[in-house]
């Protein structure tokens, strides 16, 4: 079914689904477990709206392309357009919060970046974002300090906290709208705690934000 936005409760939004903007490393725990450098300034890079899925959809992995790694994120939906914003007028244009998975074919990345390429392949496939309906942005008591976690068939795989964040939620989405127009219906992924790892055919997925829990399974 194709993909729409919607809240917790209720219809489908009336906002257009587009592009999904990432941040490749904002958690300092996450950077250290796959021995990255710590960037000095955010590594960006993007998913087209092809890339997003609902997360009650089973979820397809590629095959024959090397290990799928899970990411779980905080997912911010864009309710107004940021163009050159500050922070607080990027925090006033939240439409709401989800939880997503940046799907990583983490083989083909590190082929990629040995290589000095860009991550696309590995990255902004068909159905590499699967996303969950979204909350009001007011139903996040401290959106910069949620927990954010991650059960694979009933193991605790990714357990963060949004206050781990290296760049905040808003500061990130002002420094995106200095390289890219946010529109209205696009997402923001704002990185991934440690506890990265494969998905396998049929593993049973149960993501949680603050108290809201999602449950996914890989087909
Ligand atoms: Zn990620």
């Amino acid at each position: 079914m194709a993909y729409r936005h919607r809240y917790l409760e209720g219809d489908p939004l009336d906002l257009p689904v587009g592009k999904v903007v990432c941040i490749g490393r904002n958690y300092l725990d996450h950077i250290r477990e796959l021995g990255n450098v710590v960037p000095e300034t955010p590594i960006l890079f993007m998913k087209p709206a092809t890339a997003l899925s609902a997360l009650d959809e089973p979820i397809r992995l590629p095959t024959d392309r090397g290990e799928c790694h899970h990411e779980v994120e905080l997912a911010v939906l864009v309710g107004r357009t940021l163009r050159q914003a500050d922070a607080a007028t990027a925090r006033s244009a939240v439409a709401g919060y989800g939880v997503a998975l940046d799907l990583t074919l983490r083989d083909v990345q590190n082929e990629l970046k040995k290589k000095g390429h860009p991550w696309e392949i590995a990255k902004a496939f068909d159905g590499s974002c699967p996303l969950s309906p979204f909350v009001e942005p007011g139903a996040l008591a401290d959106p910069q300090a949620t927990d954010l976690t991650l059960w694979v068939n009933g193991e605790p795989r990714q357990q963060g906290n949004t206050r781990l964040m290296m760049i905040g939620i808003f500061e990130l989405m002002a420094h995106i709208s200095t390289h890219f127009t946010l529109r209205p219906g696009d997402v923001v992924l704002t990185g991934t705690p440690a506890g990265v790892g494969p998905l396998r055919s049929g593993d049973r997925l149960l993501l949680g934000l603050a108290g809201h829990r999602f449950a996914a399974r890989v087909a």
